[in-house]
């Protein structure tokens, strides 16, 4: 291919799930990965409805299903005490928004990426690293690591957390949330002897610490994250939330956690950082996608999903703006700019409110039980703005729920609510029921 008409630079979920959705629509497009070969580190990713539609949509769903695990519910239980709080019945969340919730090894989902890309003819490149961008006129070019420079009328920088492109065009710096993530997934037979449920989601939420268990690959795996609040973190020390932190972070937690932190991998963890959202992700002709443009906290596990909904978004501004004398990419541009950045910077603020809640401690804990134990299961008041449709245009964006204060709750269960409005981080109220990983 000479001349692509889009490339992607990051070859992770965001990049190949946006350069399959751009082929689809009969664009040459290259993508540009700085790993010697494609693929994903991590365990399982939880992909939901506003996710699952898309997949639909692409003819991969049936695919993700066999492979994926469609769980029966999502349960949060009170880490101390292991009673439960709140529950989604996943059977009933799929007929209400069509589509299903499926946990999935995220080395699977990135597979049926790369193997969806190969097949229509996506040309995906390994060994290149891009260290800079320029603009042309109705071009950008961006250039290599060995001094090559690529140029097409789009580049797509979609290189995650750290992007060349957020630091050219943005400058602004990562927040470290202190927090840190340990995963492991193992063969379901190593687990069984703990009594997990193999059908369901189970969050654990704890004061500092959380933990998530669920099955993967057709119920042969078994899955399962721990996260805690690193006091290295908090102290400035580097090599921070190291395995020493992991079982004290842990102490007092129930039993069914207590049993899982053996099974979790001790030589690599995950430092959690994300970003503030920023109103602009178009720069010329270059555009910021996935965790480039919004890296969120995982406790909504909707990070890949975005990255996935940014590249359809893209693609059905490309379908309705291409003629035979090519694309508008300036119409394309502004109506992806015009709608992502506030959805998303609704998730990542969402995101940060909801992981203040699971991690509290004494009277605010008991008041966060007492609203999530007054939930109606069948409730998706919490849901509706983030599992429906991906919007395309800004009036499509649903309005998001009413944030229920703390304060208002009686341990009794009973709570008072307050006007329609959007969460702000460190507000404690917004009980929202997504767990995630
Ligand atoms: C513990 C944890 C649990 C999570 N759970 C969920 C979940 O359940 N559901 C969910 O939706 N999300 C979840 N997420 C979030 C999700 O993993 C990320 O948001 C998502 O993977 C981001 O994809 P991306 O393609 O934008 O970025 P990345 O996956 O970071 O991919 C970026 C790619 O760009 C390449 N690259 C980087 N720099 C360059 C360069 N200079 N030149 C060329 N290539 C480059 C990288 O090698 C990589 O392949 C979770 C995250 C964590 C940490």
């Amino acid at each position: 291919m000479s001349n692509p008409d889009v490339i992607v630079v990051g070859g992770g979920i965001g990049g190949l799930s946006t350069a399959f959705a751009l082929r689809r629509q009969g664009l040459a497009v290259r993508v540009l990965e700085s790993a010697a070969e494609f693929g994903e580190v991590g365990a399982g990713l939880q992909i939901a409805p506003n996710c699952t539609r898309i997949l639909h949509e692409y003819g991969l769903l049936d695919q993700v299903v066999k492979r994926g695990v469609a769980p029966a519910d999502m349960i949060m239980f009170d880490a101390v005490d292991s009673s439960e709080l709140t529950r989604l019945d996943l059977r009933d969340l799929e007929r209400t928004y069509g589509f299903p919730y499926i946990v999935i090894h995220r080395s699977d989902l990135h597979g049926l990426f790369l193997d969806a890309c190969r097949r229509t003819g996506v040309e995906l490149l390994n060994d290149q690293q891009a260290v800079g961008y320029e603009q042309g006129t109705g071009s950008a070019s961006v250039r290599l690591a060995d001094g090559r420079v690529e140029t097409a009328p789009l580049v797509i920088a979609a290189d995650g957390l750290h992007s060349v492109a957020r630091r050219q065009y943005v400058g602004d710096p990562t927040v470290s949330s202190s927090y840190v993530a340990y995963r492991g997934a193992v063969p379901i037979e190593q687990v069984r002897a703990n009594q997990v449920d193999e059908d369901a989601v189970a969050v654990y939420v704890g004061p500092g610490c959380h933990f998530v268990q669920y099955p993967l690959r057709g119920g042969e795996m078994f899955n399962q994250v721990a996260v805690f609040e690193s006091p290295k973190a908090l102290a400035g020390v580097e090599g921070w939330g190291s395995p020493d932190e992991l079982d004290a972070a842990f102490e007092g937690t129930c039993e069914q956690v207590q049993l899982g932190l053996p099974m979790l991998w001790r030589d690599r963890w995950w430092q959690m950082y994300d970003r503030d959202p920023i109103d602009q992700w178009v720069y010329g002709r270059v555009a910021l996608l996935g965790d480039a443009a919004h890296p969120p906290l995982q406790y909504m596990a909707q990070g890949a999903i975005m990255a996935i909904e940014d590249g359809w978004v893209l693609a059905s501004h490309v379908a309705r703006n291409q003629t035979a004398g090519g694309v508008d990419w300036a119409s394309v541009l502004a109506a992806y700019q015009a709608v992502r950045p506030e959805h998303c910077r609704r998730v990542v603020l969402t995101a940060r409110v909801w992981g203040e809640l699971w991690h509290l401690d004494g009277v605010r804990r008991e008041q966060r039980n007492a609203i999530l134990r007054s939930r109606d299961t069948h409730d998706y008041t919490f849901t509706d703005w983030v599992y429906g449709p991906t919007a395309l245009f800004p009036e499509d964006e649903p309005e998001m729920y009413r944030a229920i204060p703390l304060a208002g709750a009686g341990q009794d269960g009973s709570t008072t609510h307050d006007s329609r409005s959007h969460p702000t981080p460190g507000h404690e109220k917004t009980p929202t029921p997504q767990p995630a990983g």
